[in-house]
């Protein structure tokens, strides 16, 4: 099965070694983000009650005020809320969105159309959303891939209660947002708006990078615990991090007013929690490398991808233009074929709730959705780009990518 033919096995070498000095950089940054994470632990007096389970209405769980203490230290703010029990990254981003919005309210997205889902969230004309509630949307589409910020002035001189600010690339075809980047972007707003609150949609963002959102000014950093930071060990769950009093709100609104963080029941859920952040430097840095791997490869085959090899990386994303899309969906079937659950299984496109377009995804992984786990997904639409991320293990990852290449040319 993985007995691949000579000249695959050549491309793969050619690409490794042109890779070298970009796979040097991913390790750095993991080896200081692992420091990152192991000191919070220290200083946090982690010991094993902390993984004890609470039930019921779990008060004075322990283990969960902990770590949101430390998701606080690594991420750069004054409190984190991290809990099993958000459902996804949508359901964090949520949270926080209508934490702090109150009807009149605008909130404004800096970088064009948000991701998917949250579409339906911000301007959908049922089940609650933030349209319903009054709460005005404004968009400041991308400008050449950049952000544009002529009309962002303009949009940020009408103070908008808040910026929501996409590090990712999501179902787009644009680099993702450099943390430094993202820094620029919330000092020009706050010398126009200083209380515009400025919240970054983390997701898939987490520990590609030395620094978080939160250490170049954002108010609220989001994301799923699925993706990076629940390092494949995490069942389920959510995290929103940044200032004290943002993150109070958001507590209250995802349990109730006035009770907020002191509610919630971990259920034996910590330890996963916990030993997830505690690899999730090292397992970022396999899906990182994972995604250069395949842009080198699928360049060297001629097709456009994005971000390009080598360089610096924001996200684990890398994106494909197949242009066809029979390459797409063989591509998806391959790294599915290859993958430790459900190698069996053949994904086909379907109408997936949240997205407008059919969507063909495989995610043969341990953790149900896990994109943290190598998985390939992408919209069935022009131009047919297949949206890679993941890979727990370079090496495992690695033998799946050789896979597609060869099944590309069958
Ligand atoms: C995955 C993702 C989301 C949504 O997360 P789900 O867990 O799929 O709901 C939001 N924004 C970005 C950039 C993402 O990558």
């Amino acid at each position: 099965m993985f007995s691949f033919s000579e000249k695959t096995n050549q491309l793969s070498q050619k690409v490794l070694l042109d890779l070298k000095s970009t796979f040097d950089e991913i390790e750095i940054i993991s080896q200081k983000n692992q420091e990152k994470v192991l000191k919070a632990f220290i200083n946090n007096k982690v010991s094993e009650a902390n993984f004890n389970q609470t039930t019921g209405y779990g008060y004075g769980d322990n283990g969960r005020d902990v770590l949101d203490k430390i998701y606080a230290e690594v991420f750069g703010g004054e409190d984190a809320l991290v809990r099993h029990n958000i459902v996804s990254g949508t359901h964090a981003l949520t949270i926080a969105l209508f934490s702090f919005l109150r009807p009149g309210d605008t909130i404004v997205s800096a970088v064009g159309k948000p991701y998917d889902t949250l579409e339906k969230v911000i301007s959908g004309d049922s089940g609650g959303s933030l349209k319903e509630f009054g709460i005005a949307y404004e968009e400041v589409p991308l400008k050449e891939g950049k952000v544009d910020f002529e009309k962002l002035k303009e949009a940020v001189l009408k103070k908008p209660k808040g910026v929501l600010i996409q590090r990712s690339m999501g179902y787009g075809f644009r680099k993702a947002l450099s943390v430094e980047e993202i820094g620029k972007i919330i000092s020009f707003i706050k010398e126009i708006s200083p209380d515009t609150i400025c919240m970054v949609d983390n997701c898939y963002g987490e520990f590609t990078e030395e620094k978080e959102p939160c250490e170049v000014g954002a108010d609220l950093a989001v994301g799923s615990l699925i993706k990076n930071p629940g390092g494949s060990l995490a069942m389920s769950g959510g995290y929103i991090v940044g200032r004290k009093d943002l993150v109070e709100l958001a507590s209250q609104r995802h349990t109730v007013p006035d009770i907020g963080k002191e509610c919630g029941a971990s259920l034996g859920q910590n330890r996963f929690m916990y030993q997830g952040l505690f690899l999730a430097p090292h397992i970022v840095s396999q899906a990182v490398k994972s995604a250069a791997f395949c842009g080198g490869i699928m360049e060297e085959l001629g097709f456009e991808v994005c971000p390009k090899p080598n360089g610096n990386r924001s996200d684990i994303i890398q994106a494909i233009k197949f242009n066809d899309p029979k390459k797409l969906i063989s591509f998806c079937k391959s790294i599915q074929s290859a993958s430790p659950i459900d190698s069996f299984v053949t994904p086909e496109p379907w109408d997936m709730p949240g997205y407008s377009h059919k969507v063909i995804m495989a995610a043969g992984t341990f953790v149900s959705g896990a994109s943290i786990e190598i998985s390939a997904d992408g919209p069935i639409k022009e131009p047919y780009i297949a949206y890679l991320q993941g890979g727990i293990t370079f090496e495992s990852a690695k033998l799946a990518i050789l896979k597609a290449v060869e099944d590309l040319e069958k």
